[in-house]
């Protein structure tokens, strides 16, 4: 059946993940009277995940509209490396999609943002928007933020991990912070380390997380070394409360990159993300504080002027991921990460992981690495472009 309607509405966001939620929360704080459409395919917003972010990554001005998010936070964290550890003293900070959810819905609530799912849009313009079922809408403005999209031709490297949010029985968690990178576990299928988020004393979110060339990620073996990962902490009782499991393309092509041109693009479509990390939320919060501070006439040139200010750590860290995933030895990965903490300072790593690095953090970044297992013939035949047969299918 066909429907249409007349419209009245400032921005469209199609898409309802993480950069549309940043978005509908940053509209309505910046300007409270635009009336905003949120489309999603699916029956729920958000999916299921825990976001992360390091505290530094949130620009000032997001901080206001980030407010009604309930997230958990720690004032430091640790990573570990085979023979050295060390403690960060960097905020990091947490949410799930349920917290989202209840501050999005809280705003649909209070006014002017509304909100529809499960209709899949089919076609969009510049101004309109069109679903499956012929439902048409327009608007001043129309954001597409659906995700990531099948990418061919485009070179990747993938981060894919397979987590457990699991509740302690009769023990507490052993450590009050996260455990951002524990890469003392068994180097196999890339960089490989384990991610721990205490959330509470008794529940914890360990995470197995690959760094690999390829997508396919067999979660049950995931299942039984985070098992034994708890067993190997003296723990034995458990209840598993969720799983999430994700595959993020990590490229060092040229695609996906961050532009101002139409149709207008946020989120990991966008190339909002930080492509060395995984990390969308630094890149999804400038992006939506950005769009949301000028009126909708200035969106466009807003995203053109924030994807120049983020060119070259855009494309330096898609260098990063070439040599990573073309230069150095899966089995070796590990040593990059281990030298990144053990020779930069707590302010070069904030700025590394907020994208904002400087030139000559990037020299750092590069002087000695990567340290071993290179592979100089075929990180120079790897510029040439080639299929990544993972994503044709
Ligand atoms: C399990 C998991 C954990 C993660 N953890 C972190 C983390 O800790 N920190 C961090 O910064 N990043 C994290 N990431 C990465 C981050 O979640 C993604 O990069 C981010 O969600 C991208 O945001 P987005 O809004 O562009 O896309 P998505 O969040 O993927 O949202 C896109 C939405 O668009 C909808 N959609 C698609 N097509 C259509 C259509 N035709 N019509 C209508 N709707 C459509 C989809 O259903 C989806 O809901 C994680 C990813 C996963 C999978």
């Amino acid at each position: 059946m066909n429907e249409s309607r007349e419209s009245h509405h400032d921005y469209i966001i199609v898409g309802g993940g993480l950069q549309a939620g940043l978005l509908a929360l940053a509209l309505n704080y910046h300007q409270p009277s635009a009336k905003v459409l949120l489309i999603e395919k699916c029956e729920q917003l958000f999916g299921n995940h825990t976001w992360s972010f390091h505290a530094t990554d949130v620009p000032a001005a997001a901080r206001g509209w980030l407010a009604s998010v309930s997230t958990k936070k720690w004032r430091a964290y640790a990573v570990k490396f085979p023979g050295f550890e060390k403690r960060i003293n960097l905020g990091y900070e947490t949410f799930s999609s349920a917290a989202l959810a209840e501050a999005i819905n809280a705003v649909a609530e209070s006014g002017n943002l509304e909100i529809i799912t499960g209709k899949t849009v089919r076609e969009l313009s510049p101004t309109s928007i069109e679903t499956d079922c012929g439902f048409s809408v327009e608007a001043k403005v129309v954001l597409d933020c659906r995700g990531a999209e099948k990418i061919s031709n485009q070179q990747v490297g993938f981060q894919k991990f397979y987590g457990m949010e699991v509740e302690l029985a009769d023990r507490d968690w052993p450590d009050s912070l996260p455990t951002i990178m524990d890469a003392t576990v068994a180097q196999t299928d890339g960089f490989r380390f384990f991610y721990v988020l205490p959330l509470t004393r008794r529940r914890v979110l360990v995470e197995d997380t690959f760094f690999s060339n390829t997508p396919s990620h067999d979660h049950q073996s995931s299942a039984a070394d985070i098992e034994k990962y708890l067993f190997d902490r003296n723990l034995r009782n458990w209840t598993v409360l969720r799983e999430e499991s994700g595959c993020l393309p990590m490229p060092f092509g040229a695609s996906l990159k961050p532009s101002g041109e139409f149709p207008l693009r946020g989120g990991f479509r966008g190339g909002w993300f930080h492509a060395a990390t995984g990390y969308s939320f630094p890149l999804a919060s400038r992006f939506a504080d950005s769009v949301a501070s000028v009126p909708s006439s200035e969106t466009s040139t807003v995203i053109a002027s924030l994807a120049k200010q983020n060119q070259f750590q855009t494309n330096f860290s898609r260098f990063l991921n070439r040599l990573l995933f073309q230069l150095v030895t899966p089995e070796k990965r590990f040593l990059i990460f281990q030298r990144f903490y053990r020779s930069l300072n707590e302010q070069t790593i904030r700025r590394f992981y907020s994208h904002e690095f400087t030139k000559f953090d990037a020299a750092r970044l590069l002087i000695g690495s990567p340290p071993q297992g290179l592979t100089p013939i075929k990180f120079f035949k790897s510029f040439k472009e080639k299929p990544c047969p993972a994503l044709q299918s």
